[in-house]
Parts: C-alpha cells; structure tokens; sequence
C-alpha cells in the first residue's frame, strides 16, 4: 500500500497557485489549504483531496465570530483536518490538551480524518484523554510527529530515531498510523518513505512546489 503524502500550505498561497494545483498535482496527495480556499478547490476539482489546517472547538453552527467548524468544513467538500500544529499551539496558544479532544471529536462526527500533530513531547500530548479517544478512532486519526527542531529548519533527526519515535507513539496507541512531519523535501524523501514505522510524510514548506510534491508522491 502506498505511503500518505500530505502537504500543509499554513498561511501561503493565492487563486493563482491554488489553479496550477487544482490541474496537475498528483491524485494521492491530501493538500492542506487555508480555509479560504476549499471550498473553491473543490468545486473545481471534487477529485482533490483537501485537508483543511484546523477546526473550531464549537461543533456545528452558532454565534461563534470567525470560527469555522468541522461541520461547514465537511459541508465544502474536506475530507481531513490538521490538528494540533506545533505553530497553533505554542504561537496562539488555542490548542490545549482539552481544545485538541473537542476538535478531534468534532472531526470525527463529521465524517472526516483527523491528522494529528505531536512534536518531541508527545506523550504530553497524547495523554489519558486523547489517547482513550484515538484508540477507539484509529481509522479516523492519523499521527503526525513532527519534532519542532526539524520544522522547517532543513534539520531532521536520523531515520532511526525517527523510527524509534513512530514505532514509541504505535505501541502507546494500538498500531495507529504514523506520519513524519520537518523539512521533508525531494532530497530525502525516499530516505524518510523507507522508515519501517511511518505510514507517510506531512510536508510544510516544499509542498507550495507543485512540481516537488509531485516528485514525493512519485516516490511513495
Ligand atoms: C510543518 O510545519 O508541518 C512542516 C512539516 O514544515 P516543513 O516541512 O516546512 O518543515
């Protein structure tokens, strides 16, 4: 079975890039959009495979200014939710353990798949809590470790340790799957893909390169 390959945009992009994509990028990559930009990707492309870069804690509809839920994120056609970055919760400080636990149920309920992101503490994370959810969603949540030294800084832990991680984070919840997240790029990509205990790689920055995402999910 193929690798996941999944592309997280953060706060880039335009019409313009989202058009290059919305015509060539290879069908198995799930791209993580700003929000304002899903529901026209997929109206021009219902095949693309859309993650959108957070959720609401608040369920469905409401008074809520700003917030966008899991429910209307369904609703425009998004199939996986990005949960937790590194960036949310140390810069915005939003994603606590319980905000995390409500948007994760909020996910779920709507029918998409949760990619849930740790970093080198994960098992602060992943406590009581969160971990009892997963381990009853372990088709519906995914696990992206991403250790903050590597995010975006071209530095990235040796495979073994990787390795070591993924496979710590699958026996702490029933053989979840594992994503490795931090400066993947066309260099070592297929060094990362042949990690026993990743199911896959989420990408930041070298997935606003159409051309290299392409190459990744070549490889997977
Ligand atoms: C990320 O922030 O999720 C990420 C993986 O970033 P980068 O690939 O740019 O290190």
């Amino acid at each position: 079975m193929s690798k996941m390959i999944v592309g997280n945009w953060k706060m880039n992009g335009s019409v313009k890039l989202v058009d290059e994509f919305i015509a060539g990028l290879d069908k198995q990559v799930i791209l993580g959009l700003p929000s304002i930009f899903i529901a026209y990707a997929h109206l021009k492309n219902p095949e693309m495979q859309i993650a959108a870069q957070d959720c609401s804690v608040f369920g469905d509809f409401g008074a809520h200014t700003g917030e966008i839920s899991a429910k209307m994120l369904a609703d425009v056609g998004c199939k996986y939710v990005i949960l937790g970055h590194s960036e949310r919760r140390k810069n915005m400080n939003s994603d606590t353990i319980d905000n995390i636990l409500l948007k994760l149920r909020n996910v779920v309920q709507n029918k998409m798949t949760a990619i849930l992101c740790v970093d080198e503490n994960y098992m602060e994370l992943l406590d009581k809590s969160i971990s009892d959810f997963i381990k009853t969603h372990t088709n519906e949540i995914v696990i992206a470790y991403e250790p903050i030294s590597a995010i975006g800084t071209g530095i990235i832990p040796s495979p073994d340790d990787i390795n070591k991680s993924l496979k710590n984070i699958k026996l702490h919840i029933n053989n979840v799957k594992t994503l490795y997240g931090g400066s993947v790029n066309t260099k070592n990509i297929t060094e990362i893909l042949s990690i026993p205990f990743s199911d896959g790689v989420l990408v930041g920055g070298a997935s606003l390169n159409l051309y290299d995402i392409n190459t990744m999910a070549s490889y997977s």
